[in-house]
């Protein structure tokens, strides 16, 4: 059969983008195809025509299956489905392709357009992908997802999410107060001043870490990142992503190094670093407040002797002792510190010489007092104190240090278990405050 189309017809039959085939639905040959047909399976024009359609395709075998093929698209308006051609290269072409049925001068015939879907095929793969590792990071990745609708304030919290919280997948209200609720209260004021900085737009994500209470009212270290993701024609946020990470192992063991970093590990004590730190703080923090400050530097007698006659375990449970004697002592404002070996160091702001005196003296005392029920043999155990206050006996940190060291030494020099004062370095420009009272 030869048709004969108007040459406009020919043109536009030559230019659609898909391939255009025309069949003889009896037989199954290829009447005409058009250009971007012969390119879609790599044949010339007579390779094509008057050959069958099922040379064409990988997924139609034999006369029998064309022949119901054939039927089904005599039956339907538009005959659709999914196929592979063959290409002449040895590979294949994912192919939609539409059939319909018509007559033309008393004959029926098949006009089928392919479309090659190449590209759409390897997305929706690419999707899939996707989708199974959204599954995973959903259900089984060790983060936990939550999906904030902000206009509604509904949030989706995934089942890993609950989880790491000890909730069940039915449990916790699917909204934005069940999380609020849950935040450590000392860590509250940060996290909203966080999220509603990249609400605004002046934080690029939302990266917070802070405690979380679980369902048995323990709190958990979280890694809290989010990201708003979509926005009404206002610019307003109305979806935010985020994701959870639980990191309590983590946490605890950088606050453990941090607390190894500054305190003694026999005593407890903030170590001499810290000192340092404090020292220098507190010293500033006075001058500013124009208020005095006080410095004790005390040191055990004679205890070269307690290791030597007790042994080392016994000097260390004696430094042990006399730390939480101290502490005791003191005032919550006082800081006590390990200044190295068995000496120690108080720092206390807003105190006269008068009253560093009595607080030595009274520590001395206690000190001198203590008895130590599993060592009987020990005796006392005495202690010697060197004071020196701020702004009398320096204006540094550093000549109050030496003021301090200088009373220490005169102490022990003067037969130890005893306070001495520094002298004063600036009595012209600033009096002492207080008179020290005589031992
Ligand atoms: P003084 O009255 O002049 O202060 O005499 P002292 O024997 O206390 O002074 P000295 O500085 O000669 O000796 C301090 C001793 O403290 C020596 C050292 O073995 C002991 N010591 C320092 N640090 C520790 C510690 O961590 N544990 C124990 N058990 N002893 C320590
Ligand atoms: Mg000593
Ligand atoms: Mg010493």
């Amino acid at each position: 059969m030869q048709l004969q189309p108007s040459p406009t017809l020919q043109a536009v039959f030559q230019h659609v983008p898909d391939a255009v085939f025309l069949i003889d639905p009896s037989t199954s040959l290829i009447l005409d195809c058009n250009e971007a047909a012969l390119a879609q399976v790599g044949l010339t024009r007579d390779e094509i025509v008057q050959h069958s359609v099922l040379s064409l395709q990988k997924d139609v075998v034999g006369p029998e299956q064309w022949a119901s093929i054939a039927q089904a698209i005599r039956d339907a308006p538009g005959y659709y489905f999914l196929g592979r051609h063959r290409h002449s290269g040895g590979g294949e072409v994912p192919v939609e392709v539409h059939t319909s049925c018509f007559a033309h001068e008393g004959r029926e015939l098949f006009l089928s357009v392919a479309r090659d879907i190449t590209q759409r095929v390897a997305l929706e793969q690419e999707q899939a992908a996707r989708d199974v590792q959204l599954r995973y990071a959903l259900t089984d990745a060790t983060d936990g997802l939550w999906d904030w609708n902000l206009p509604t304030g509904e949030v989706f919290f995934s089942p890993q999410l609950k989880r790491m919280l000890g909730y069940g997948p039915h449990e916790m209200a699917p909204h934005l107060n069940t999380w609020v609720d849950n935040v450590h209260p000392d860590d509250t004021a940060w996290v909203q001043r966080v999220l509603h900085e990249h609400l605004d737009g002046l934080r690029e994500r939302y990266d917070v870490e802070y405690r979380l209470r679980n369902r048995n009212g323990h709190y958990i270290w979280v890694h809290d990142r989010g990201r708003v993701c979509d926005r009404d024609p206002q610019g307003q946020p109305t979806r935010m992503v985020g994701m959870v990470e639980n990191i309590t192992d983590r946490k605890n063991a950088e606050l453990a190094l941090q607390d190894i970093a500054s305190h003694d590990v026999l005593t407890g004590l903030l170590n001499r670093r810290e000192c340092e730190r404090v020292l220098h703080q507190q010293l500033e923090l006075c001058r500013r407040l124009q208020v005095p400050m006080g410095l004790c530097l005390f040191d055990l007698d004679h205890f070269k002797e307690v290791n030597d006659r007790f042994g080392h375990k016994v000097g260390d449970e004696v430094l042990r002792e006399v730390a939480r004697v101290v502490k005791s002592q003191v005032r919550s404002t006082d800081h006590v510190f390990r200044w190295g070996g068995e000496e120690f160091l108080m720092v206390c702001a807003d105190i006269g010489l008068h009253h560093l005196v009595l607080l030595a003296d009274q520590l001395r005392r206690t000190l001198e007092q203590t008895v130590w029920p599993d060592l009987d043999s020990l005796g006392r155990v005495t202690s010697s104190f060197g004071v020196a206050v701020y702004p009398d006996h320096g204006l540094s940190v550093e000549e109050l240090f030496m003021s301090a060291d200088s009373a220490l030494y005169r102490a022990k020099a003067n037969g130890r278990n005893r306070v001495e004062c520094a002298a004063p370095l600036y009595p012209l420009q600033m009096p002492p405050m207080t008179a020290a009272p005589a031992f």
